[in-house]
């Protein structure tokens, strides 16, 4: 496979953007290739700027419900376009997108939109902050909400403590307010409340982690966190920018069973446009600007392209739900069939999915937080990557990173997929 075109790209992309890229894992580093550029997709295909066609399980990282240029999601965009692209005052879709996810989402009595999840994240923060006029935040190792400068934290030494900034940049006193715990872990929930319940504002968590491979929440776990909140007065805000409108239409919330105080939304509700929203019950999110004190602001939050496309997603997604199950019995057929080339192969490796949601960590389980996923052998994973997209099946190229499915994945492709994942993982763990 020949990647004349995209090297030159990156070379030229190198001198202009850090990294040539737009955002790190673009990078194909923790791989140890270049990346290839895309010139269009189709369904769950996608074409490079060298002619080369991949079997896409990238999906844009979780937008594409529908896959690539998906006709019935494009039919009259020209004409949305044609009216203008933005106009800094309110349009009418802004309403039927808020009604529709408020129509969707039990627990969300109104909804802000924003640019971004890591907007989303950011924003909730700071109201759930205004709300019950604390300061400090709980958050787990091994989840992502984006990159504001309060999240990114990792756990320091010992298992309760402040976080530690993960990046240069990130004053120390930024995020001495955010306490780390361990995922799946209620005692250490328990530990940090105990110490400083009075002052937690909120709980920020992804129900089903999606940004350390797949790690699913357990139910205990996230009706502990739902208990613990309620009994100190402090917000549960779910980090749905995955898992909303993905792994069901009513979100994690939904399959759990479990209704937060505030949830998160991104990726799916753009359809591929960058969109994202934040939403709660009504007295939590009334303490936004101009209604209430907490200042929150987008000149582009509402933009009427990006609604357009997000409103008509999600109302393809209501009216066809069979998808989701659809969705479902894929990740299903890659599951058993990964696992069966495993076992044949008699090497250590693990599939976990929750729904549509998949990950092959290259390690023996279980994987229940973030420090039994560093356990995965990533040299591995970088070789089965290669491998994988030499046979023309884009993979996230990372191991740390969710598998995306969308309607468009056909039998065809998940069996071709499994035969390729056999060969590929056959020379990775000779080498
Ligand atoms: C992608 C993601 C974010 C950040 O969204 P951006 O649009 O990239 O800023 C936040 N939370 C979760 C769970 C995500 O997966």
């Amino acid at each position: 496979m020949k990647h004349c075109n995209s090297e030159k790209l990156f070379e030229e992309a190198q001198k202009y953007i850090p990294g040539g890229v737009n955002s790190p894992v673009r990078a194909f580093r923790s791989v140890g290739l270049n990346p290839i550029f895309i010139e269009k997709g189709k369904g769950c295909k996608i074409k490079d700027v060298d002619g080369n066609e991949y079997i896409d399980y990238i999906c844009s990282w979780g937008p594409l419900m529908l896959g690539h240029s998906n006709e019935e999601l494009l039919e009259g965009i020209e004409e949305v376009v044609s009216k203008g692209t933005s106009f800094g005052v309110p349009t009418e879709i802004e309403v039927k997108m808020a009604k529709f996810i408020v129509e969707a989402y039990p627990s969300v009595d109104m909804v802000r939109m924003v640019n971004s999840g890591t907007e989303a994240t950011m924003s909730a923060l700071r109201v759930a902050r205004g709300y019950t006029n604390r300061n400090k935040i709980v958050k787990f190792e091994g989840c992502y909400h984006g990159h504001s400068d309060a999240l990114l934290v990792k756990s320091g030494s010992g298992t309760i403590t402040f976080g530690v900034p993960t990046s240069p940049g990130v004053p120390a006193d930024t995020v001495k307010d955010t306490l780390v715990c361990r995922y799946n872990d209620m005692e250490s929930v328990k530990e940090v409340f105990q110490k400083y319940g009075d002052d937690i504002a909120a709980v920020i968590v992804e129900p089903v982690g999606g940004n350390m491979g797949v790690v699913p929440g357990k139910k205990e776990f996230l009706q502990g966190l739902r208990d613990i909140t309620k009994e100190y007065g402090a917000v549960l805000i779910f980090d749905e920018v995955i898992t909303g409108f993905r792994i069901a239409f009513g979100g994690a919330q939904e399959v759990y069973g479990i209704e937060p105080d505030m949830t998160c939304f991104g990726k799916i509700i753009g359809a591929g446009l960058p969109v994202g929203a934040y939403g709660g019950k009504k007295e939590i999110m009334e303490m936004v600007s101009p209604v209430g004190p907490v200042y929150q602001a987008g000149t582009l939050s509402g933009n009427p392209l990006a609604m357009h496309m997000g409103y008509k997603n999600l109302n393809i997604l209501k009216n066809n739900k069979h998808i989701y199950d659809e969705l479902e019995q894929k990740a299903i057929k890659l599951e058993k069939g990964i696992n069966e080339n495993i076992k044949k192969l008699g090497i250590k490796a693990t599939v976990v999915r929750f729904k549509a949601m998949l990950c092959l960590f290259l390690a023996e389980g279980p994987f229940d937080n973030f420090q039994e996923v560093m356990k995965c052998d990533t040299e591995k994973y970088a070789v089965y990557f290669k491998e994988m997209l030499d046979r023309g099946i884009l993979l996230p190229p990372a191991q740390f990173e969710a598998m995306f499915l969308s309607a468009a994945h056909g039998d065809e492709e998940l069996e071709y997929t499994i035969k390729c994942n056999y060969e590929a993982l056959k020379v990775a763990f000779q080498k």
